[in-house]
């Protein structure tokens, strides 16, 4: 038996940070689909795989293994931790252009069904409600205006004592939400079945416990 909370919503929504609460909360594994497309976006340029060319880039797709340790909270790719690197600008940068192409997807999405199979899991990102799970048990999809998620974003990076202009980041998740909402396959975008909450003006255990109940609600049937 397997229980899938679909989580999808722009950058800087609450997704990861929510996704991880309600997991630990419910003993449910999370999983964090962003971290599987940042995989791809680094190998390709630690390999110096020009990005516009897309059979350079599938050519490349069977050289790519990734692997989420979900209790130490570790990202690997080719068994090397990644798990800081694919959150640097760099990879910021050209992740949803990476994430453009379908064979890119088709690889990480059958990847995903993988991670899920026979567990309780929540899994968040952008297409989990529509294409990856459209029949998951709960389907939530978050939001919350766009200076809000840029100051979010920004101070998740400064925290981590890197130098980064608010500019930047604002620009990157503009960038991002038109590419990803944008895409031929699997944009993001919200599911007739979805419940949606816009976060601006809640805490993260306002948004967190809000999804718990309605994940108890439907289990107890
Ligand atoms: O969630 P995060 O911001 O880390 O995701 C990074 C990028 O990965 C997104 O901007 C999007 O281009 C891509 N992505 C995707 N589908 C998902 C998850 C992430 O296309 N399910």
């Amino acid at each position: 038996m397997s229980f899938i909370v679909a989580i999808d919503g722009p950058a800087g929504s609450g997704k990861g940070t929510i996704a991880q609460i309600i997991a630990n909360k419910l003993n449910f594994t999370n999983i964090d689909t962003g971290a599987m497309y940042r995989c791809v976006a680094l190998y390709l340029l630690e390999n110096n795989i020009e990005l516009n060319n897309e059979s350079e880039i599938i050519n490349n797709l069977e050289k790519i293994n990734i692997n989420i340790d979900e209790n130490e909270k570790k990202v690997y790719m080719n068994d090397k931790d990644v798990t800081d690197k694919i959150r640097k600008p760099d990879v910021s940068k050209v992740v949803s252009q990476v994430s453009s192409v379908k064979e890119v997807r088709l690889k990480l999405i059958d990847l995903q069904r993988k991670m899920a199979s026979g567990k309780n899991v929540v899994m968040e990102g952008r297409d989990i409600t529509t294409v990856v799970f459209p029949n998951a048990d709960i389907k939530i999809y978050l939001d919350a205006r766009l200076d809000v998620r840029a100051r979010r974003r920004y101070i998740e990076i400064v925290e981590k004592n890197k130098d980064i202009k608010y500019e930047d980041v604002l620009n990157n998740i503009i960038i991002r939400d038109k590419n990803d909402k944008e895409k031929e396959f699997g944009a993001l975008k919200i599911a007739n079945d979805a419940t949606v909450i816009d976060t601006t003006y809640l805490n993260i255990e306002q948004v967190a416990d809000k999804i718990i109940s309605i994940i108890k609600m439907k289990m107890k049937g």
